[in-house]
């Protein structure tokens, strides 16, 4: 959602354990596979990205409604991250630096087209917005933090994130 992709890219660090984790599961809705909508009830979710549109918060819903597990992947999404040091600053006063008096603006214009997402009032951790199960920590969280998760899961165990996997000296 409101993110950097970073913790995708993160996740693709798995290096070839993906193909062990494509024996392991089916991908739906992922850019993985582009797949654009569920196509039925999963078993586990991984969303990137805080919430910061309206837009957001419709796709945060719909992947509440259809995993059984929702997990919180990186800063962003867990606490609103990089995004979210707008929320000292007024709505108003960033749209008008972005897009009437920025340095780089000419004949600048607020966009107010129906099809852009509504951007709400701040940056929302997304455990804020629905309920989340579990939070992967990190700015991306490490692969091998990925691989923990998942395969405790899949195996029916809570995951356990060991210190070495939390760490980031
Ligand atoms: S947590 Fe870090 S890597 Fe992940 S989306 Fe946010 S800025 Fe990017």
């Amino acid at each position: 959602m409101t993110g950097c992709f970073g913790c995708h890219m993160s996740l693709l660090d798995i290096d070839e354990k993906i193909l062990d984790l494509i024996e392991l599961v089916d991908f739906d809705k992922s850019p993985i596979d582009d797949i654009k909508k569920f196509t039925g009830p999963v078993d586990i979710g991984l969303i990137e990205g805080g919430c910061s549109t309206q837009e957001n918060v419709e796709v945060l819903r719909s992947f509440r409604k259809h995993c059984k597990i929702l997990i919180s992947v990186g800063e962003c999404a867990n606490t609103g991250g990089v995004p979210h040091l707008r929320n000292t600053i007024p709505l108003r006063e960033c749209m008008e630096e972005a897009y009437l008096k920025g340095p780089s603006v000419v004949d600048g214009v607020i966009p107010n087209d129906p099809d852009i997402p509504l951007i709400l009032d701040k940056v929302y951790p997304i455990h804020e917005v629905v309920k989340i199960d579990y939070w992967l920590p990190g700015c991306p969280p490490r692969a091998e933090t990925f691989w923990a998760a998942l395969t405790a899961l899949l195996k029916g165990e809570e995951p356990k994130l060991p210190y070495e996997l939390i760490k980031y000296d």
